[in-house]
């Protein structure tokens, strides 16, 4: 894939040298490393996970009885747009409701070819209403903009949709709960049945275990292209991950560019 100049200040930006095929390189690029093989955007090469990944954790604890379960989640699969900002607006199905100052449901693109899953609000999501409006949201859009996405306003190939495992910030941004990403994922499902993405981005571990039922570390899943259902998921470090650890950008800018690669199918 040819980077474009804006696109290679925005790599500049994550603290990611683009490597460029020696025949595309102009003089005023001679300068720029070559980023190590493991890092241009041939690789990693696709390799398709046909496991069938359904929001396990559901079965797994929630902490209702399985009769209930089953009808909420029978009544929010049937919901549409408006109603299931209305239902999760009003959710009390978790301890979560107690602390939360509103409920952050998703933004973006109802037809993105693109769908991003993150973990959970913070305390600037919770404020506002909107998903990664903080730090990791910033360094989020930059990582999005590398790849020509964006949150903004655009046509369904270029425009994101957002959502987090989680609609209610955990209190002082503790970890998710089993019981409480069990409940949630409910509505998550419901975002992607909408959307019907062509890809699901999949960023840290809670959005890996909810979306593939798997705890294995994001190292080990990264590189290839899993399944939830029939819809592709690539795995990713998540953005606040990433602002504690720059060493790991290089390997979420080759993620990025195997979601592109996907994207493009
Ligand atoms: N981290 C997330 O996973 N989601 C947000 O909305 C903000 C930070």
């Amino acid at each position: 894939m040819p980077w474009t100049e804006r696109q290679r200040a925005m790599l500049g930006a994550m603290g990611i040298t683009v490597w460029t095929p020696a025949a595309a390189r102009r003089d005023d690029n001679a300068a720029l490393p070559a980023a190590p093989s493991s890092l241009r955007p041939s690789q990693p090469s696709v390799q398709v996970d046909k496991r069938v990944a359904p929001l396990a954790v559901d079965a797994r604890s929630a902490r209702e009885s399985g009769d209930a379960r089953s009808a909420r989640e029978a009544e929010i699969a049937a919901l549409d747009w408006p109603q299931l900002r209305v239902h999760v607006a009003a959710c009390r199905a978790c301890r979560l409701c107690e602390g939360r100052t509103q409920t952050v449901f998703g933004v973006g693109n109802e037809q993105a070819h693109c769908m991003i899953v993150g973990e959970a609000p913070g305390e600037n999501e919770d404020l506002q209403g909107e998903p990664f409006v903080g730090a990791a949201g910033q360094l989020l859009d930059r990582m999005l903009q590398a790849i020509g996405l964006t949150r903004a306003s655009a046509e369904p190939a270029r425009q994101v949709y957002i959502a987090n495992t989680l609609k209610c910030r955990p209190p002082r941004n503790r970890n998710p709960e089993p019981d409480e990403l069990a409940l949630c994922s409910t509505y998550l499902r419901r975002q992607i049945e909408l959307v019907q993405p062509r890809l699901l981005l999949a960023m840290g571990r809670f959005a890996v275990q909810t979306l593939l039922d798997s705890s294995e570390p994001i190292g080990r899943l990264r590189g290839h292209v899993h399944r939830f259902g029939e819809r592709p998921v690539v795995v990713t470090y998540h953005p606040a991950y990433l602002l504690r650890n720059p060493a790991d950008k290089a390997r979420a800018w080759a993620d990025l560019c195997l979601a592109a690669e996907q994207l493009a199918r």
